[in-house]
């Protein structure tokens, strides 16, 4: 699934490529995609004449803003935009088409169709699900070391689950969350109550490096993702323990290990994320 950097990397691109085209008509191959309004006749009849004027993310919501509706998308598994000429043939498992008046379109494809699309008048996007629950935005200037400490901390709950949670925090999924837990030297099954302030403020700079580093690298290429231009990121070659199993730990050289915390695949290292607190460098 996509994370943070991989949809802040499809957000970028797409708004190289559409932000000013506007749409003459929409068709809709795959109803359910569209949440709302339930109409899919409904949902393009309000797109028609629109112009995109921005393309915004949201954690791992796409937030398409136009001239005064917000269209929210989310690709969940393997959804994926493109732009292409109108003449092109259309790819299969493609499930909603923008067509732009420039003779351009954009076309949404999901093999796995469990994408989801949410029309809203602008603004009325924030008050209703599923923007209005979403917790802190690790790249904004408002995730600071004691907003972080105020949501996360003295839970008696295991720190991985919690950090994916995304009432708490938005846009780190299961491969950043191992990064950044390794980059702190944070064992995944600790809870949060267990953690001294500096292994905290660690966590919290590692949350925020990690991020910005695979938001530099054009997201991470890990499963086939593909960027909407057709780019694939380049985050891969610089995971340190997430799909390294068995492979040395990058920083002390004991093989990697993988296990299983709340339903999830988990890589750590258990040399430099000890299950017991350790002494740790402020
Ligand atoms: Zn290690």
């Amino acid at each position: 699934m996509p994370e943070l950097p991989e949809v802040e990397t499809v957000k970028r691109t797409l708004n190289q490529l559409v932000a000013g085209k506007t749409i003459r008509q929409v068709s809709v191959h795959l109803p359910r995609i569209i949440r709302r309004p339930d109409d899919p006749v409904l949902f393009a009849e309000m797109l028609r004449g629109q112009t995109i004027q921005d393309v915004q993310r949201r954690g791992k919501f796409l937030r398409i803003i136009l001239n005064d509706l917000v269209l929210v998308s989310h690709l969940r598994m393997e959804g994926r935009y493109g732009v292409y000429p109108s003449g092109e043939p259309v790819e299969k498992h493609t499930h909603v088409i923008f067509h732009f008046s420039d003779g351009t379109e954009l076309r949404y494809k999901d093999v796995r169709q469990f994408g989801t699309m949410d029309l809203f008048e602008t603004d009325q996007e924030w008050t209703l699900p599923p923007l209005c629950k979403l917790g802190l935005e690790p790249l904004d200037e408002s995730f600071t070391y004691e907003a972080f400490r105020a949501r996360i901390g003295k839970r008696e709950t295991k720190i991985k689950p919690l950090l994916l949670n995304q009432e708490y925090i938005v846009g780190i999924g299961n491969i950043y969350v191992d990064e950044a837990l390794f980059r702190a030297g944070i064992h995944p099954e600790r809870t949060s109550d267990s953690l001294k302030p500096a292994e905290l403020r660690n966590l919290h700079n590692a949350i925020v490096e990690t991020l910005k580093e695979a938001v530099d690298a054009g997201g991470s290429s890990v499963k086939s993702y593909v960027n909407g231009q057709g780019e694939m990121g380049m985050f891969q070659q610089r995971l340190n323990v997430y799909g390294r199993e068995s492979q040395p730990c990058p920083r002390c050289g004991l093989p990697i290990a993988k296990t299983v915390v709340g339903g999830r695949g988990t890589h750590y290292c258990r040399k430099c994320q000890p299950l017991k607190s350790k002494k740790v460098r402020v």
